[in-house]
Order: structure tokens, then sequence, then C-alpha cells
């Protein structure tokens, strides 16, 4: 990405913002899985921008916060879309971050955030989409997943005594399972979409030396100790079968109407900004407009309008 993409940001109207946004997002969709191969993204790519232009990313992430603030105020208002937002990566990757950062201007009010751990025994004691299906986001409101229903063909899938856990009945775990619940998520995913619910899915892909770094750091600072878990580490130790359980559910799962953003996190401010940008251009493509006035209403302002000047 040449430098101008991040330039001038503060002068641009509108449609511009969004076209950037499209080019910033653009490189990292996948809306058809065949051939994705993850080798072919590279962790440390930034679109050509370096670090110290660190500034003006931060300058760039700000103008597209303040840019979604104002699409999900129609978003709300229009009250017939839902925007779902996937987030899965490894550990320390930034998941937390891109919520944090990229929703930081968002109002509360019209937005839902939901991390999924391991399931609980209530939870186990249902098919694997009940849990998700209640949290999923009402019309009007952006639902952001942290981890969702591709757990089930990710740490389940690296872990089989987690999928014995799954009080399955005997006969239908057999070698199919993944495709079956690729499926499964492709068909609830197109379900969704037909009912006006609009799926982004974001894998942020880290390396495994940057993980490392994070890791370190993170016991290191005092701060943040506490998001560190021995268990993390261990993971690490399966970091291939994950990568190949992601590129599989990638290649699996890309459409069209749901498709998959890989979006590289090595520098969590390219990462946000990618995120930002992708869910921006979502909001842009869809015909967002507050609902209109009709006549009986414009009556009612009319006469509340009087009413209120009288009594002053
Ligand atoms: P964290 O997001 O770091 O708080 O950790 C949540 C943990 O829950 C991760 O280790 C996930 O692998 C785990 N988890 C999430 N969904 C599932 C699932 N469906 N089955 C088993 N473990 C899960
Ligand atoms: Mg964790």
């Amino acid at each position: 990405m040449p430098k101008h993409l991040l330039a001038d940001l503060d002068r641009l109207d509108f449609d511009e913002v969004v076209d950037r946004c499209r080019r910033v997002s653009e490189p990292f969709r996948v809306t058809d899985g065949k051939g994705f191969r993850l080798r072919d993204v590279d962790p440390d790519d930034t679109l050509g921008l370096r670090d110290d232009d660190k500034e003006r990313s931060e300058a760039a992430l700000a103008v597209g916060v303040r840019t979604l603030a104002r699409l999900q105020d129609v978003l709300y208002a229009q009250d017939r879309w839902a925007l779902l937002l996937v987030v899965q990566a490894m550990d320390a990757a930034g998941k937390d971050g891109v919520v944090k950062h990229v929703m930081s201007g968002v109002n509360p009010q019209g937005c839902q955030v939901h991390s999924f751990k391991v399931p609980s025994s209530e939870e186990l004691d249902h098919d694997w989409m009940w849990r998700c299906v209640q949290r999923l986001p009402n019309r009007g409101n952006i639902g952001i997943f942290n981890r969702s229903w591709y757990e089930e063909t990710l740490v389940v899938r690296v872990h089989p005594e987690i999928l014995a856990s799954q009080k399955l009945p005997k006969s239908l775990v057999t070698d199919a399972i993944w495709d079956e619940r690729f499926q499964d998520i492709r068909a609830f995913e197109r379900y969704l979409a037909r009912n006006g619910t609009v799926v982004r899915k974001f894998m942020l892909h880290v390396s495994k030396k940057e993980q490392r770094r994070r890791f370190l750091d993170r016991i290191a600072d005092p701060d943040r100790r506490w998001k560190f878990a021995l268990g993390d580490v261990k993971e690490r130790g399966h970091w291939d079968a994950y990568m190949e359980a992601y590129e599989d559910a990638v290649r699996s799962t890309a459409t069209e109407h749901a498709p998959w953003y890989v979006v590289p996190a090595d520098h969590k401010w390219f990462t946000r900004l990618v995120v930002a940008a992708a869910t921006i251009v979502t909001l842009a493509d869809l015909d967002l407009a507050y609902p209109e006035v009709d006549a009986v209403k414009k009556r009612d302002l009319e006469t509340a309008r009087r009413l209120l000047a009288k009594k002053a």
C-alpha cells in the first residue's frame, strides 16, 4: 500500500473513506475457499506500511472509528439488518485489542460482545450451535463473537478428547464429522444471511515467533500477567495442527455472503486497521437509511412542535 493511502484522511468525504477502506481490506478477503492456502498470507504483511507509520495509522483508525459510529447509528435506527463479526485466532493474536479499539466509538446500546469459553455442562447437554444461537445480535445491532462455532472445528479437532466429551451418540461420530460440521456451518451462515444477519469472519493470523514474543511480554508485565495461562504455551505445541484446521475452515466456509478476512496479525495497529476497514465496507454496502417519516408522523411532529411552542 503506497503511503498516500493513509494521507489526508481528515479531508476525505464519506465515499472516499469507504474507498480507502476497500483498498485496505480487500486484499485479505476470501470469498471462495477453493485453493486458499494459509501460507500465502504473511503475518508480517502491512501492505507496505512501516512501523514508523504508526502515528498515521492511529489517526486513520480514529477516522475509521468515527465512520463506524456514523454507520452504526443508521444501522440501529433502521432496525433491519444485524451485523455479526466473528473473531478467531490463536492466543495473543490480538482478538481482545481488536474488540476494544475498533469498537471504541460505537454506542454500547447497539453492540453486544460475547466471548465463548470452554463449554459448560449445560452447554454440552445441547447441540454445539445452541449456545451461539442465543447470542446472535438483534436487528439493528452489531454482535461480536470472540471465538464462535468455529472452535468446533479448531480446538475440538486438534484435541480428540474434547470431541469424546461432547456426549454425541457414538454412531454419529465418524470420519466425516468435520466435513459435516463445515456443511452445517455453511448452511447456518446462509440461513443467517437470508434473514438479514450479515456475517463477517476474521482470522487474525499471527506468526508463532510473534506469539512467543507477546507471551514473554505478558509474563513480564504486571498489568497483563492475568491474561497468561500455562495452557496457552501447551497449545503452541499443536501449532501445525491448528494451522491445518484453520486452513481447512477457511477453505470450507468462505463464501460470498459470509467471507473470511485472513488478517496479518504480527503488527497490532495494522490488524485493527484492516478489521475496522472491513467492517466499514460491509456496513457501507448495505442499503442503510434512517427510517422515513410518513405523513401521519409528520402531522404528529407538527402538533408536538406547536404544543411545545405554546407552553413556552
Ligand atoms: P480465552 O478466549 O483465552 O479466554 O480462552 C477460552 C478457551 O476456551 C480457549 O482455550 C478455547 O480453546 C476454549 N474453547 C472455546 N470454545 C470451545 C469449545 N467449543 N470446545 C472446547 N474449548 C473451547
Ligand atoms: Mg487465553
